[in-house]
C-alpha cells in the first residue's frame, strides 16, 4: 500500500468548518443547499476546483462527496458532466437537485430519443447546472460534439474507482473516460470515490492521468456507525430481536449471502410484521427496480439483499445495515456498512458471524476459479475479516489501521462498550488439535467440526458408534466445555490459522502454526463466548432517529415526517428529497414560528423554503 503520508493530510473530527461569509462558493452553500459550512475538506477541495485545479477525493460513504462538485459547477460558468455509473439512480439525483432549485438532467441508455435530444439542446443553450452522464455514453463521437457545441465547467468522475481492474467494481468503459483530459485539457477534473485501498487508489491516479492532481483524503472513520458482531446462534431470531428492540420502524439492509436465504428472511421478517421485500439479481428486472424504488422512497422499509443492492444508493437514512451471512472482506464490509447513516445520525452495523462462515468461505475460496495466486488473494481478505471479526480490541481501531489511518478506543462498538473477556483456552486448543492429529495418524480419517466435537465431549452416536470412535483415547476429554464452546473453540483456532478446513465436507487439518500449540507450549488466547449477547448498555436505543431528541419533540418530528411522506408522495419523489431526517430533527427542535426563522435551520435552502416553508409552519402551529 502507499503510505498515507504521501497524500494530504488526514482531516480530523474535530475540524470545525469554515463559517460561511464571503466568496461564491460559500455563497452558493448557504443559498441553495442551506448548509452553513462546509465540512472537512470540502471548503479546500471547492475552491481548488473553482479556481480550475483538477483533484483526486477519497472520503467515505456519507462524508460529503457531492457537495464537492455540485458547489463548483454552480460558480464556475458552464455546465458540471458528472459521469457516474449508477444508472438507475440518476433520475433521483436529478429530483434532490430540482427539489434544490438547481438545473439537471442526465443522458444514458434508459431514454428514449425526443427526451435526450431535450437535454441536449438544453445543454447547448447553457440552461443547465448538473449533466449527468453514463460512462457508455464517452464511446458515442456525437457525446463529444455536445461538449464542443456547450460550455463544460468541469467533469466530475463519480465512483472513480471503477477504472480499476483490481477493484471490485470494474467498469469497462470507464477506460474511455483518459480522453476527457485529452479533449479538453482545460477543463478541471475531479475524481471520487469512497474505496480507500492504496492499490486502486494509484490505478485511478495512473488511468486517469491524474498524476498531478491535488488529492484530498479524509478520515474513513464514521463515528455515527456503531460497529457490532455477535456470534451467530439463530439469525432470523437474533435479527428480528435487533430491529424491534433498536430499530423498528427504521429503514435498513440486510444483507445474505445466497438468494435462497435473502428469500427466505425476507419472508420471515414480514410474518413477523417487519415491512421488508427480497432483492437479488434472481428477480424479474421489474420487481428488483420496484423494489429498490419503493426502499428510496418509502419511510421505514427493510431491504433482504445480495450484495448486488446498494452500491450508489444515496439514501440518507439507512439506520442499520446487517449482516447475516460473513462479507469476503474488509473492503466489502466496509462499503456495505458504509450505507447506513449517511446523514451523520446514529446508526448501527451489525453482524451475527458463527463457525459455519468461515467453514463456507473457506470452501468457496477452494473451488474458487482462477490460480493460485487469486485464491492466495482471497485467503488474505477473509483472514482480515476474521481478525476483525475476533478481536478484542476495539472495532473502529482495527477497521481504520486497515485502510492505513490511525484511531483510537472509540466507545461506540461493542468491544468497547462491553469488552469481551479473554481466556486461556492452550489446554482446550490442544486436547482440539490432538484429536484431529490421532484420526489423521491412527486411522488415516479426517472429519468436520461437529463430529470432532462429539468425539471430545463423549456423545456415542451412531456415526462415533459406526467409526469406533469412542474408543479413542481421547473420546470425552472434553467434557468441561459445552457444545457452542467448543465450537468457538474451533471457529477462533480457524480464524487465527491455528487450524485449517479443506473440501466439500470441511474437513479439519492440522496446519504448520497447529504444531506450535501441540508441542512447542504456545499459548492460545480464546474471546470467551456469550451465552447471549446483551446488548452494550447504550445500544439499545442506538439507532433510532429519536434517539438524544428531547422526549417533547418527538411527537412533532412524527407529524413532520408524516408530512413529509405526503408531500414527497404527492411529488413522486424519494422522501428524503423533501427533507432529511436531520432537517426535520433541527425543526423539531427549535420549532421555528417564521419563515426567516426556517431558513436558518440546516438544510433549509432558498428554493425549499420557498416550496415547503407554509407546509412546515402549519404542521408546526396545527398542534
Ligand atoms: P457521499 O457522496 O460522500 O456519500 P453525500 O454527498 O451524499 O456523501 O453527503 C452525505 C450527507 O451529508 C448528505 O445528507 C448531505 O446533504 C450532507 N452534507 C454534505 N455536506 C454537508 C455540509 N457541509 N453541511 C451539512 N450537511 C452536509
Ligand atoms: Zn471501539
Amino acid at each position: 500500500m502507499t503510505p498515507p503520508d504521501a497524500f494530504a493530510a488526514v482531516a480530523t473530527d474535530t475540524d470545525p468548518g469554515v463559517d460561511a461569509g464571503s466568496g461564491a462558493a460559500q455563497e452558493v452553500l448557504r443559498r441553495v443547499f442551506g448548509y452553513d459550512r462546509f465540512r472537512g475538506d470540502q471548503r479546500e477541495i471547492v475552491e481548488h476546483v473553482v479556481a480550475g485545479g483538477d483533484a483526486l477525493v477519497l472520503m467515505p460513504t456519507g462524508g460529503g462527496k457531492s457537495l464537492c462538485y455540485q458547489v463548483p459547477a454552480l460558480v464556475r460558468p458552464g455546465i458540471g458532466v458528472v459521469i457516474s455509473p449508477l444508472i438507475a439512480l440518476m433520475q433521483d439525483q436529478v429530483d434532490a437537485l430540482s427539489a434544490l432549485g438547481v438545473r439537471a438532467g442526465f443522458l444514458n441508455s434508459t431514454q428514449y430519443p425526443d427526451e435526450r435530444r431535450t437535454v441536449e439542446a438544453q445543454f447547448v443553450a447553457g440552461e443547465l447546472d448538473l449533466l449527468y452522464l453514463a460512462p457508455e455514453r464517452l464511446r458515442l463521437e456525437s457525446t463529444a460534439q455536445l461538449f464542443d457545441r456547450g460550455k463544460v465547467a468541469l467533469f466530475a468522475i463519480d465512483e472513480a474507482h471503477c477504472v480499476s481492474q483490481w477493484g471490485h467494481d470494474f467498469r469497462p468503459d470507464y477506460l474511455a473516460l483518459s480522453v476527457l483530459h485529452e479533449r479538453w485539457p482545460d477543463v478541471p477534473r475531479i475524481a471520487l470515490t469512497a474505496t480507500a485501498t492504496g492499490k486502486t487508489r494509484d490505478e485511478i491516479v495512473q488511468r486517469l492521468d491524474l498524476g498531478s492532481a491535488r488529492r484530498f483524503v479524509a478520515s474513513f472513520d464514521r463515528p455515527n456507525i456503531q460497529y457490532r458482531i455477535e456470534p451467530k446462534n439463530k439469525p432470523d431470531r437474533q435479527l428480528l430481536e435487533f430491529i424491534n428492540t433498536e430499530h423498528a420502524g427504521d429503514a435498513g439492509i440486510v444483507y445474505c449471502l445466497s438468494r435462497n436465504s435473502v428469500e427466505k428472511t425476507a419472508a420471515f421478517l414480514t410474518e413477523n410484521g417487519i415491512r421488508a421485500v427480497p432483492y437479488h439479481a434472481g428477480l424479474d428486472n421489474r420487481t428488483r427496480a420496484q423494489n429498490q424504488a419503493r426502499f428510496l422512497r418509502e419511510d421505514g422499509l427493510v431491504v433482504v439483499a445480495t450484495i448486488a443492492f446498494g452500491m450508489g444508493i444515496d439514501k440518507p437514512d439507512v439506520r442499520f445495515v446487517a449482516h447475516l451471512d460473513l462479507p469476503k472482506s474488509v473492503e466489502g464490509y466496509y462499503q456495505e456498512t458504509g450505507r447506513a447513516g449517511r446523514d451523520g445520525l446514529p446508526s448501527t452495523a451489525w453482524m451475527v458471524y458463527g463457525l459455519n462462515d468461515v467453514v463456507q468461505q473457506r470452501k468457496m475460496i477452494d473451488s474458487s476459479e482462477g490460480d493460485a495466486a487469486h485464491r492466495r488473494q482471497l485467503q488474505l481478505h477473509l483472514d482480515a475479516m476474521l481478525a476483525l471479526c475476533e478481536t478484542v480490541s476495539c472495532r473502529r481501531v482495527q477497521l481504520l489501521n486497515y485502510f492505513d489511518q490511525p484511531g483510537a478506543a472509540c466507545g461506540n462498538c461493542d468491544t468497547c462498550l462491553t469488552p469481551p473477556e479473554s481466556w486461556d483456552g492452550t489446554v482446550p486448543a490442544q486436547k482440539l488439535l490432538s484429536t484431529v492429529l490421532r484420526l489423521k495418524r491412527e486411522r488415516g480419517q479426517s472429519f468436520g467440526a461437529g463430529h470432532i466435537v462429539d468425539i471430545l465431549l463423549g456423545k456415542k452416536n451412531p456415526k462415533v458408534l459406526q467409526h469406533d470412535h469412542h474408543e479413542l483415547k481421547v473420546f470425552g476429554i472434553g467434557t468441561d466445555l459445552r457444545d457452542i464452546e467448543w465450537r468457538g473453540v474451533v471457529r477462533q483456532l480457524l480464524a487465527g490459522g491455528l487450524l485449517a478446513v479443506h473440501g466439500d465436507y470441511g474437513v479439519l487439518t492440522l496446519t504448520e502454526a497447529s504444531n506450535e500449540v501441540l508441542f512447542d507450549g504456545r499459548q492460545v488466547l480464546l474471546r470467551r463466548e456469550p451465552e447471549r449477547v446483551t446488548k452494550p448498555a447504550r445500544a439499545a436505543k442506538a439507532g433510532k432517529a429519536t434517539v438524544d431528541m428531547a422526549p417533547a419533540d418527538v411527537p412533532v418530528f412524527e407529524r413532520l415526517r408524516e408530512w413529509r411522506a405526503a408531500t414527497a408522495k404527492e411529488q413522486g419523489v424519494p422522501a428524503y428529497v423533501v427533507f432529511h431526517d436531520a432537517t426535520l430533527r433541527e425543526i423539531a427542535a427549535r420549532k421555528p414560528s417564521s419563515l426567516t426563522e426556517l431558513g436558518s435551520v440546516g438544510g433549509v435552502g432558498e428554493n425549499k423554503l420557498a416550496k415547503y416553508g407554509e407546509g412546515v409552519l402549519e404542521v408546526l402551529t396545527g398542534e
